[in-house]
Order: C-alpha cells, then structure tokens, then sequence
C-alpha cells in the first residue's frame, strides 16, 4: 500500500546499524513504528540478570529513537497485528529468527497478519543457517569442515542502516492498539553486568580490538585473564551484527583475528545445527544417550543444588558457578569444566544443567548454550570422545596456573597462595566444603555407564 507506515519489529536485534529489516521497510516507503513485544514465553524462564540485561538494552535502544519505541505485552500472534491495524500499516519487517520457538511464533503471527506483509531479512548469523551444506546437500555434523565451508561461502558487507534510515513514528499515533506499556524497571538483580546497548557493545568492541585481539590466541583460554572480547551478550541480543565484527577482523591480520574468527563460526555451527535438528534444544542429537544412566533421588538432588551453589569442594567448579551468579557469564574454558563435572562426575542429565544456565546467563542462546552443553556431555555434534573425563582438578591447575581465577570468586580461598588454590582439601580452609564426590571413582563410573552405551 503505498504511503501506509511499515512496521519494524525488534527482538534479538536490538541495534539501529548494520540492520537488513530497517532497509527492506525504507524500501517500502518513509515512515516505520518501532515495536517490541514483551512475550511472556520467553520472559518467564528468565533468571533476573538476564532480564535485567535485556530492559536495559530496550531502554538504550528507546533512547536512540528518540523515546519513540512502542512497547507492549502480549501473545505476538494478537498484538502485532492488531499494531499494524493501528498504524494502518502495510507490512511488519523482522530479522528472521531461526530457533525453534521463533520459527514457529512467526508462522503463527504470518498468518494472522492476513493482507499485511511479514517480511524477514538477515538474520542473527554471519551465514544464515541452512545455507551452508555438503556437496550433497545434507547438513554438516562436524564442526572444522562447516567452519571452511562457512569461510569459503562468506558473507556481505555489513548493512548502512542507522537511526536516520526510516521516520520513527509517534507511538501515541495509532488507534486503537494494544496498550503501550514502559519498559518494566529491572528486577532486583546482584550481579555485576556489562553496560546495555548498541552503543556500549561498539565501545566494548574497540577496546578489544587495540587490546586482547592481539593475544587472543593465548589468552582466550586463560579464565584469569581479561582474554576473551566478552562479546557474547551483546550478540546475543543483537546489540551488534556479528558481520559487524567481521568486516573490523578483515582489516587486521594476524592469529587474533583469525582464531577469533572460528570462534564466530561455531556460533553459526550450532544455530546451523539446531536449526536442522530443532528437536536437539531438549533430545540428544546422538539417540544412543537417550541409554544413558542418570543418577537420581535425594543425594542427586543434594549434588545439584551444590553445583548451582558452587559449592562442590572443586575450587576451578565452584569459581564458575559463582562468577555465573555474580555475573550473568562464565568463561568458556571453565563453562567446559563444570559441564563436564555436571555429566561425568555428577552423572546428572545435561539438559538440567544447560537450562540451570538458560536461566542465570545473560548470553544465553538456545543454540549454543544446549550444544555447548550436549558437546561436553558427548551426546552432541562432532562431541568430545566420550572417554575424555575432564579432570578438575588438573584442568584448573592447567588453566588458572596462578589461581587468580579461583580467589576471585571463592573467598573461603583467598588466602591459598598460587596453584595450591586447586587442592585446598591437603589444609582445607575454614568454611570451605570438602570434595562431594571422589573424581577418581566417579571418573570409571562414568566410563562404564558410557561404554555400555557406546557398544
Ligand atoms: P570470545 O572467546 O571472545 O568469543 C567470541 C564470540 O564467539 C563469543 O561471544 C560467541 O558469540 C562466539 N563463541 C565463542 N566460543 C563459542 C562456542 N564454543 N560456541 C558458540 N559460540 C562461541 N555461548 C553463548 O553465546 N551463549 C550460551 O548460552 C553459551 N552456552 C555455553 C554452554 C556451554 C556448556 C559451553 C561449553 C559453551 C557455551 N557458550 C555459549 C559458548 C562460549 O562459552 C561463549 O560464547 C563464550 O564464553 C562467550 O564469551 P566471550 O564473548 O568472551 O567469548
């Protein structure tokens, strides 16, 4: 309809740049409403952090727009069409969202939007997922042959989008709509979380760039040292466009940007993955695990609540699980070890664990977070060999050789000097659990359950 407004509907692309759906509305002609719609499905299983997170980046994207983003509250398949009726508008545009709740909630609201046009583009990946394949067609299960696949087939320049791309409408324009409410305050929420925003992610990134690219490579499994970009939030929620990323690690070389690079890429593996498997959020992609023996009952349930705690008696184990509760994140090498401990020591189902994470992470991505998960636990994709038993003890010592990591977030060990710090049991500290269970012992109880299965 020519003249009528579009409609731009924000949900994990909560950034103005780099944005493909802002084109296609400008396409469709000058005047566009920002919406955003709070889904209870998706709020609900949402630790405080997290949400807290995301309020804040609604409310930096709000302020962008010059206070103009309507929000409201509601199933998306009612209210989005009933804003479009409001506006008068002539067709809704999305980035396309491509995990399983996503898929189908846009289907459902497609329909219900009836004359008015559902436009997808782009989408939260550097390669959109399905477009990477073998010769033959069929999915990769296998990460290093996707990874050159996936750098061979590349991926456009980022988008020339910015605030100015569209008129922001009034949202007190529309007739008859669902009611706009304000972003919700934050709930209340202890930990420490990175500044929200589009902005903030740039800022974020440029210091990464002249700093810790450089010994990235060294650094990014080193969980006491600032290593990694900590990017994962801002991506998460769209704050930036991972080609964004791309196109400033195309101007640098060197081993930074190039192992910086796949890390990039496994975030598209395994949105490729689930996007082929959409059943693997909540089901082994490998049904031999489905065999597997849990353990269950109330010293099960004791053990879980001590992980959650972090209060294991393993000090790399516990140092994670409370930078998880005091930050909303974990380091990747240490998200390895306590998943690893959660499946093989604990023998507890990963899909608790990984929804324990769900809850507390604020980069928590359906796609990577249960692959990540389903990996450690060996019943994913391209997964460790089901004999690898991390060892925490050795691993922390391996990674955090200083114990710096550890006396952050364990107070009880502040005062264990060096590596020491990852055996306190030889002069174990006041207030600071013993080991729940005997790595040795739960190590061969592990290896039997998974031989058992593997035969
Ligand atoms: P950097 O080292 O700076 O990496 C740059 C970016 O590459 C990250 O921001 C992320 O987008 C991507 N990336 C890096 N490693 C991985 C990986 N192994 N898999 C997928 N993407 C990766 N990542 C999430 O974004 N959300 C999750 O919910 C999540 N859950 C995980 C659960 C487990 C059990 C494991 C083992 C890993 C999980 N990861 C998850 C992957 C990884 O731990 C985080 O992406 C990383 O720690 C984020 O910190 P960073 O931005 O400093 O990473």
């Amino acid at each position: 309809m020519a003249d009528s407004p579009s409609v731009v509907w924000f949900r994990r692309d909560l950034r103005l740049g780099d944005h493909p759906a802002l084109l296609t509305a400008a396409d469709r002609g000058p005047r566009a409403v920002a919406l955003f719609v709070l889904d209870d499905a998706l709020r609900a299983p949402s630790g405080a952090a997290r949400l807290a997170f995301m309020y804040r980046c609604l409310r930096a994207l709000d302020s962008q727009l010059g206070g103009r983003l309507l929000v409201v509250r509601g199933k998306p398949e009612e209210v989005v069409p009933r804003v479009a009726a409001a506006f008068g508008a002539g067709s809704v545009h999305v980035s396309t969202d491509c995990g399983p709740y996503g898929r189908g909630r846009d289907e459902r609201v497609e329909k219900a939007l009836g004359d008015v046009e559902f436009v997808r583009s782009g989408s939260p990946y550097a390669v959109t997922p399905g477009r990477v394949t073998k010769e033959d067609g069929e999915p990769f299960k296998v990460f290093t042959p996707f990874s050159r696949v996936w750098a061979r087939h590349g991926w456009r320049e980022p988008a020339d989008t910015s605030v100015s791309t569209v008129e922001w409408m009034d949202p007190a324009a529309g007739t008859g709509g669902p009611e706009a409410i304000r972003v919700p305050d934050d709930p209340r929420c202890d930990a420490s979380l990175p500044e929200a925003g589009e902005e903030a992610a740039l800022e974020h990134w440029e210091s990464f760039l002249e700093g810790p690219l450089h010994n990235y490579k060294r650094d990014r499994d080193k969980p006491g040292r600032d290593g990694t970009s900590r990017m994962s939030a801002y991506l998460r929620w769209g704050c930036v466009h991972p080609r964004t990323l791309l196109a400033d690690l195309a101007e640098r070389s060197g081993d930074g940007p190039d192992t910086y690079r796949t890390e990039l890429a496994w975030r598209d593996f395994y949105a490729d993955v689930l996007w082929h498997r959409p059943e693997t959020a909540r089901r082994n992609h490998n049904p031999r695990f489905d065999q597997i023996q849990y353990d269950t009952g109330p010293d099960a349930d004791d053990r879980f609540t001590a992980w959650c705690k972090g209060e294991t008696g393993f000090p790399i184990v516990d140092a994670g699980m409370r930078q998880l509760l005091a930050e909303g994140w974990m380091h990747n090498r240490v998200r390895m070890i306590v998943a690893s401990f959660f499946a093989k020591d604990l023998h507890l189902p990963w899909w608790l664990g990984a929804r324990h994470f769900m809850t507390h992470l604020v980069d928590g991505d359906l796609a990577s977070n249960q692959h990540g998960w389903q990996w450690t636990a060996g019943s994913g994709t391209d997964a460790a060999p089901y004999f690898r038993v991390f060892n925490p003890v050795t691993q922390g010592e391996k990674f955090d050789p200083e114990g710096d990591y550890v006396r952050r977030y364990v107070p009880e060990l502040a005062g264990v000097p060096g590596k020491k710090v990852h055996q306190p049991q030889d002069q174990p500290p006041k207030g600071y659990p013993a080991p729940i269970v005997d790595h040795a012992h739960e190590r061969q109880v592990a290896l039997n359950r998974y031989g058992r299965i593997k035969a």
